[in-house]
């Protein structure tokens, strides 16, 4: 029998953690903190698993969690949102899924910009949609009018945003994003627009969600998750925000993928949404500080890197740190030889890829962060 898939077996992710694994390695690959998120925000959950009910919830959610999200987004980003818009989701990863699955018809062409988060090629592909790409490039990684013009056109169907970007650590400005909103209106596009990394962004940016912008609120899947928002990946509880329609689209296919998620997470992330706006900067804050412990702890070392305006990750440029191995390949190297892990971006395009260009993540402790650069500086 022929047990071959349609999908790559392994992620990048996964092979890197079982090499970090193997060489007890530290791992800056993966991208997941080193602690627990807030006790407060466990402790809900935990109340709600030892109180009950642990039956199915409702398909679309918890009541209390969908009326959070909306009030959340109301509150952080402004935006006009009410329960009915927002259905809860096994993690960020099933709302891809179930955006995807249900929107993309057989033979319908989605724009995807690269590097593009993993698991996006697959679901089209699956959804027998075809590709078209927009690809970016270090160092500014930026979204121009002209790639959009190139990529977006009447067989549009569907446009997927990833802002903040993973893995380029890229925040796209007003400039970059009003551009892909005029393209989605003046084409009748839907946008799926990932915005997990919505709280982590630096340096006094604000985050900018794709819904927001004029002609965009009835044409956009607005995919968040809990597991970024409280520093706790492990907690697969995802939200989509769209209107009614759309959302309605969205739904049906969840109620087959899923069906519904643990009831005591939603508890706890309804909960945590309510935390007040100072726990938020405050981890920004944290985040951002553990950001540039790692970019001059690297410097230090003479690595050159790109800036990195959000999520957890820093981007190492090989080429401008006078080393021309491949990015795959150096991290392979490095793994054995400096005992860290890292992912190379060249997995996150389809073709033409970037192979100068590898991500580490900084939500670690100082001191890991300090020895992890101190070891590359060395083996490198
Ligand atoms: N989208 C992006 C861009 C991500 O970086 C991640 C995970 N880091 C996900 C989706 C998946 O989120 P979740 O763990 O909630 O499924
Ligand atoms: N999103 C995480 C990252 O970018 C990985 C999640 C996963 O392993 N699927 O590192």
């Amino acid at each position: 029998m022929n047990f071959s898939s349609r999908t790559p077996t392994v992620t990048i992710f996964e092979e890197m953690s079982a090499l970090a694994r193997a060489h007890d390695a530290i791992n800056l690959g993966q991208g997941f903190p080193d602690t627990d998120g807030p006790i407060e925000v466990r402790r809900a959950a935990a109340d709600a698993l030892i109180e009950g009910p642990n039956q199915y919830p409702p398909m679309r959610g918890l009541p209390v969690l969908r009326a959070a999200v909306a009030a959340h987004y109301g509150r952080v980003h402004g935006l006009d949102a009410a329960p009915d818009d927002v259905l809860v989701t096994s993690g960020a990863t099933e709302a891809l899924a179930a955006a995807i699955l249900a929107l993309v018809r057989p033979g319908d062409e989605v724009v995807l910009i690269s590097p593009m988060y993993d698991a996006y090629l697959p679901l089209v592909q699956q959804a027998g949609g075809i590709p078209r790409f927009i690809r970016l490039a270090p160092p500014a990684w930026r979204l121009t009018q002209e790639d959009i013009d190139a990529a977006i056109g009447p067989a549009t169907r569907l446009v997927i945003l990833n802002n903040p970007l993973n893995p380029a650590a890229r925040v796209f400005d007003r400039e970059e994003l009003l551009a892909l909103a005029q393209a989605c209106v003046r084409h009748d596009v839907i946008a799926i627009s990932d915005e997990v990394w919505e709280h982590l962004v630096f340096d006094g940016r604000s985050h900018i969600p794709l819904i927001a912008l004029p002609g965009m609120r009835d044409r956009t899947v607005k995919i968040g998750s809990a597991g970024k928002i409280f520093s706790m990946t492990g907690w697969k509880v995802g939200f989509v925000l769209a209107a009614p329609d759309l959302l309605a689209a969205v739904a049906g296919a969840h109620q087959f993928l899923t069906f519904t998620t643990p009831p005591a997470l939603q508890a706890g992330v309804a909960f945590g949404l309510g935390l007040p706006n100072a726990h938020f900067e405050q981890m920004r804050g944290d985040y951002g500080r553990s950001r540039n412990v790692l970019a001059r702890a690297l410097s230090e070392e003479g690595f050159a890197l790109l800036p990195s305006e959000g999520t957890y990750f820093l981007c190492l440029d090989l080429a401008a740190s006078g080393i021309d191995e491949g990015d795959r390949e150096f991290c392979l190297r490095m793994v054995r030889e400096a005992g860290v892990a890292m992912i190379p971006l060249s997995p996150f395009y389809a073709d033409d890829p970037v192979r100068s260009v590898v991500r580490l993540c900084f939500a670690k402790a100082e001191a890991t962060l300090t020895e992890a650069a101190r070891r590359l500086g060395r083996a490198a």
